[in-house]
């Protein structure tokens, strides 16, 4: 008899599998076989790591710095963390207020583990990054997925998130700049959302893993600098991976209010223990050291975010939002997906597979994050395979 005690449990039923991380394995494996794609899925920077990163990681091993380190991240790491964000948003944080895990999506499981109860709603503005709502559900609650219109750039509006709340809604999700948009809110609409936050009650996690990734001079603006008394009902989360091209090493953080930074490394201690002991000193001297790199990596992606916008609004019946910062293009399909439903294309998934079968361009469904009739283009890549991508597109659009 076929035994049935390995069957998994009821929580795992309803889990996807993460799409962009899909979409990218799935380009790996035709690029192993010889096919020519060009892959522009999943958002990960193209730089290599800045070489003294590089050194202090050698370094760490040399040093025997490999052994086990305390389990919310090595005091330095935390210390440098609070300083940076310090010097960036002028708002004091303590390094007991941070606490280090494998990557920021460690840190938002930490943060909806740590926080919510079974059946608390999170309000998520879509379209959001693609794990917010697996993870949140993982943690017994339930996403709220509130829409927003390209029209409005897909920002959250006041009138919508005050109408969305109810007496279960526990926390609101917010990501600026955005993946999978481009997105970035100004601090006046920061502000009407905090305020709002503020007289319900809610708790707030604001995802700033993008903060440095900001173009036309403009800076991202932190969540709980935005009103007094913000930063006792906000966790922030950020990291290294994109400011730093360190998506690899897996190293990402959280900045809390000190009783949940406590709680969050309980969890860890249990979890995981602490995160790679040789990425953490990576990770002092990327924020510790120079930062000319970062400048470096933001111009070239502003360059390829001018390009890409000025191609893509180009195309006949394409709309894209306002891209401030991060490196996504989310751009709207509607209009030349009603063109192709003849042809039996009828959803943004089964126009991604059709790009991939016939130009071998991959690019990520809108429905995997929330908003079917649109696709997701990753421009951390050259311009040159950035421009072969795109005239791929074009003629994909054009032959159907
Ligand atoms: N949040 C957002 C919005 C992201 O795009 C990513 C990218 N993967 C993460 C969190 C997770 O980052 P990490 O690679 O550090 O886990
Ligand atoms: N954040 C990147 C993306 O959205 C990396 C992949 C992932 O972690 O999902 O493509």
């Amino acid at each position: 008899m076929e035994s049935t005690s390995l069957h998994t449990a009821r929580r795992m039923r309803a889990l996807e599998p993460s799409a962009t991380l899909a979409m990218a394995a799935r380009a790996a494996a035709l690029k192993a076989a010889g096919a020519d794609v060009i892959d522009l899925s999943v958002g990960e920077p193209d730089f290599p790591t800045p070489e003294h990163i590089c050194r202090a990681a050698e370094e760490a091993i040399r040093g025997g710095k490999t052994k086990y380190t305390p389990a919310a991240g090595i005091p330095q790491l935390r210390q440098a963390v609070a300083a940076d964000y310090t010097r960036r948003t002028g708002l004091a944080v303590s390094p007991g207020q941070v606490v280090v895990s494998n990557g920021a999506k460690h840190s938002l499981h930490n943060v909806f583990t740590a926080v919510l109860d079974e059946g608390d709603e999170v309000i998520v503005p879509t379209p959001y990054w693609v794990s917010y709502a697996e993870l949140i559900k993982l943690a017994g609650a339930k996403p709220v997925l509130l829409e927003t219109r390209i029209e409005d750039d897909f920002k959250l509006r006041p009138e919508a998130l005050r109408a969305a709340v109810t007496p279960r809604t526990r926390m609101l999700l917010l990501c600026s700049p955005s993946n999978p948009t481009g997105v970035v809110y100004t601090p006046d609409e920061l502000g009407a959302l905090a305020d709002i936050a503020i007289e319900h009650d809610l708790a707030v996690v604001s995802d700033e893993i993008y903060d440095q990734l900001v173009y036309d001079g403009r800076e991202s603006v932190s969540f709980p600098t935005l009103r007094p008394g913000l930063a006792d009902r906000t966790v922030v989360v950020a990291g290294v991976s994109k400011t730093y091209s360190m998506t690899g090493w897996r190293i990402g953080w959280t900045i809390a209010p000190e009783p949940l930074s406590k709680a969050m490394g309980n969890l860890q201690s249990q979890e995981t223990s602490n995160p790679c002991s040789i990425s953490q000193h990576a990770a002092v001297a990327a924020l510790t050291g120079p930062q000319e790199c970062v400048a470096r990596m933001l111009a070239a992606f502003e360059q390829r975010r001018d390009l890409v916008a000025a191609r893509l609004r180009a195309l006949p019946g394409v709309r894209i939002p306002e891209i401030g910062g991060a490196f996504y293009a989310f751009f709207d399909i509607r209009e030349p997906l009603g063109r192709m439903k003849a042809g039996g294309i009828e959803t943004s998934m089964q126009w991604c597979e059709a790009l991939l079968e016939r130009q071998q361009v991959a690019l990520v469904a809108g429905s995997a994050f929330g908003a079917e009739g649109h696709v997701r283009m990753s421009f951390a890549a050259s311009e040159a395979t950035l421009a072969i991508g795109l005239d791929r597109i074009a003629a994909f659009l054009q032959t159907g």
